[in-house]
């Protein structure tokens, strides 16, 4: 073992053995927001094996307080988190195999991407990735560390299939849709609080010291002072669908996924194309710059201006569209440009 993992490995409840399973092991990370930036620097220097990370916006300005892993320099350049996250990870460990993915984590996505996970953090900012999650993880038997914040609120919970209950019998308990992140803001210090939390979970699963895994339900307010954590063992319901006798995991269905979502906390509409196919950006971009629109890009997207509105479209079609939360104007738009 390294001297780089020393210090870990002096750790009792880690010790060369431990070091040498989370060596060995692969961790997907949905979001590379605030919580997965942070999450996914705290695994690169534990020396995780492999690290995929999944994200479908690109940096901005606003990101810059909390989300760790981005500089100034990737603002000015709009890149994709995925890619930005990555070149640091390299910088930060070169020996951890990363795999960035730009693009929605939408249900196909995740189960093709599973395959030989050992353990998926949470680092979403919505509900219907997290329960599209949850059933991937009930299906392929792969554990995931639930983890939200906003204001100076946070909350954490760890779900092992066929052990603890999972996310969608919790919400029997606990209104978890109720968390956006539209109104009150948020400080830096909730989102590490939680990253260090599913942080701790995860090198726990990684070297396989299964008792040491918390079984309840943790949340806290680091601005009120106030540290709550809950027991779930009678959380878990026989018929829930997504991990009961009966189950159908019905956040699978793709029927289900929304096409057009307004983002967590921006006035921003996401569009998904009907159909998967990768474009050509460099014809886009020269198509609308001759049809007079101020068009930016990098390798990832292009950028174009519309009036009050903004739009930004990725290689597979996907495109933001801000300065608006009307669904409808956004479609509007999406089908001038893209049509
Ligand atoms: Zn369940």
């Amino acid at each position: 073992m390294n001297e780089r993992y020393s210090r870990q490995v002096l750790f009792p409840g880690i010790g060369k053995d431990g070091q040498a399973k989370i060596s060995e092991k692969h961790v997907l990370i949905i979001g590379a927001g605030a919580l997965g930036s942070g999450n996914a620097e705290v695994l690169t220097r534990a020396g995780v094996g492999r690290i995929t990370i999944i994200d479908r916006d690109y940096v901005e300005a606003s990101n810059l307080q909390r989300q760790q892993l981005y500089t100034e320099e990737d603002v000015a350049e709009k890149l994709p988190k995925a890619a930005a996250a990555e070149k640091r990870l390299h910088a930060i460990n070169s020996d951890v195999e990363i795999r960035a993915i730009i693009g929605d984590a939408n249900p196909e996505l995740l189960e093709e991407l599973v395959t030989g996970v050992d353990v998926m953090i949470d680092a979403t900012d919505n509900f219907e990735t997290r329960m599209a999650m949850n059933d991937v993880s009930q299906k392929y038997k792969v554990p995931w560390i639930y983890g939200a914040c906003v204001g100076s609120f946070g909350m954490s919970f760890s779900i092992i299939p066929g052990k603890t209950p999972c996310l969608n019998c919790l919400l029997r308990s606990i209104p978890l849709q109720g968390m956006t992140c539209d109104t009150g803001g948020i400080i830096s210090p909730a989102v590490q609080m939680v990253i260090a939390h599913q942080t701790a979970e995860a090198l726990k699963m990684l070297a396989e010291d299964w008792e040491a895994v918390r079984t309840s339900f943790v949340s806290f307010d680091l601005w009120r002072n106030q540290y709550t954590s809950l027991k779930m063992s009678k959380a878990k319901f026989a018929s829930c669908l997504s991990c009961g006798e009966e189950r159908t995991y019905p956040y699978l269905d793709q029927e289900n996924m929304t096409k057009t979502t307004v983002l967590c906390g921006r006035d921003t509409v996401q569009i998904r194309p009907s159909s998967a196919g990768e474009i050509s950006l460099e014809r886009l971009a020269g198509q609308l710059s001759s049809l007079g629109y101020t068009v930016k890009g990098n390798p990832y997207l292009v950028s174009v201006e519309m009036g009050p509105e903004r739009m930004v479209i990725f290689q597979d079609g996907r495109a933001l569209i801000h300065g608006t939360k009307d669904l409808t104007h956004a479609k509007s738009i999406y089908q001038r440009i893209l049509g």
